[in-house]
């Protein structure tokens, strides 16, 4: 079918050293780069998504549009869709699979807890059973959370930390997730590399989060929020720019293909991994608001309020040490560049004017 054709085209890689990558998530913000920097070295590249409106489907739509510039075609539809996802297996032999769809956000959690449960825990349940059937087997990459670590008071935090303490609905989905791989790992033989990502920004960013409500407001003259931690001293944030994580993204894949064996996917050398993909320098929130007050060239109207049990944790920090070791990671990109980008991308999409992003 027409379908067909599009998604096999659209795998093919094009060089022969070459993967084919099935990225969900792929009109997601991580989805998206990931996407563009797989397909640009040479992978084949197949997206999919569901376009769910947690935040602007508009935005999500217009990353659409740049990935099927480049050659990229993302499927509409759901990872609870076992018979779409059977259908995509039986078109493509996929080597990887890079599993960037969730239901993303701390806060939303409280108003809708069970889209989390369904898209992080039953949703990844379906892509592994479909998965852990396929053959070859696809390497598997996946976005878990630095909001594993919780409530832990220990900084920097490592991998081998204590995640028992969430604070939110979707930090205990990414540690169930992190459990559910370790199954398929273990009894299915899969390989799976969990990455916990560190408050990602950049260009074609979200905008339920604080760097892009806070640009946009600032801009709009509106009086924005900012929470400081009561008991906890001040409310920081390891930021990483959106390049870092995609290096770290693309390096996992190769690490893991190299550690699996390339083609043959030997048995028993399927690996099941965690790493950090943080920053190291965490930035207090007030001072994230005054780098863009500089780069906006706009005063912000600032509230001061202690932080509420919304779900979100007064600090995050990484050690990289791991991911540094076995994956070569080195983040390269401090907040004030990286958000000079993101400004720069912000005023050209949203036409220079103080128009309002739909939420
Ligand atoms: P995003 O919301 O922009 O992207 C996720 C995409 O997945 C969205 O386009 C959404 O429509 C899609 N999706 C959600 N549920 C789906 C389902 N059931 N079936 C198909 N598609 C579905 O989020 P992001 O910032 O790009 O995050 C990517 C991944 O990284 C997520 O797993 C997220 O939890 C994780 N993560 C992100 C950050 C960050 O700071 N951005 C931090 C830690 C972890």
């Amino acid at each position: 079918s027409g379908w067909e054709k599009r998604v096999r085209a659209s795998a093919k890689p094009g060089t022969n050293s070459g993967f084919s990558v099935l990225v969900t998530g792929a009109a997601g913000f991580v989805g998206s780069q990931v996407s563009l920097a797989l397909k640009r070295r040479g992978d084949g590249v197949v997206g999919l998504d569901n376009y769910n409106a947690y935040y602007s489907v508009g935005l999500k739509r217009a990353r659409k549009g740049l990935l099927e510039r480049s050659g990229v075609f993302i499927v509409e539809g759901d990872l609870n869709d076992v018979v779409l996802l059977r259908k995509l297996f039986d078109s493509v032999a996929f080597t990887h699979i890079m599993h960037l769809a969730a239901q993303a956000g701390v806060r939303y959690a409280m108003l809708n807890p069970k889209s989390y449960i369904s898209s992080n825990v039953g949703g990844f349940v379906s892509l592994l059973e479909v998965a852990k059937e396929a053959d070859p087997q696809p390497i598997i990459v996946w976005a878990s959370s630095s909001s594993v670590y919780g409530l832990n008071s220990k900084v920097p935090f490592s991998e081998k930390d204590r995640t028992d303490q969430p604070a939110s609905l979707y930090a205990a989905t990414k540690k169930a997730g992190e459990g559910i791989a370790h199954v398929y790992n273990h009894i299915h033989g899969l390989s799976i590399t969990g990455l916990r990502f560190f408050t990602v920004y950049g260009p074609w960013g979200r905008p339920d989060m604080a760097y892009y409500f806070f640009t946009k407001d600032i801009l709009k003259g509106k009086e924005i929020k900012i929470f400081e931690g009561e008991s906890h001293g001040t409310v920081a944030r390891d930021f990483t720019y959106i390049d870092d994580v995609v290096k770290g993204c693309l390096a996992a894949v190769d690490t893991a293909e190299k550690s699996t064996g390339s083609g043959g996917r030997k048995r028993g050398a399927a690996q099941y991994r965690i790493y950090n993909l943080g920053n190291t320098s965490p930035v207090p929130v007030g001072k994230l608001v005054s780098i863009l007050e500089k780069l906006l060239k706009v005063k912000a109207k600032k509230k001061l309020l202690p932080l509420p049990r919304n779900g979100d944790v007064p600090f995050t920090h990484a050690n990289i040490s791991l991911s540094q070791k076995e994956l070569g990671y080195k983040p390269t990109t401090d907040l004030e560049t990286g958000l000079k980008k993101f400004v720069k991308w912000y005023m050209g999409y949203h036409g220079g004017k103080k128009k309002s992003v739909a939420l």
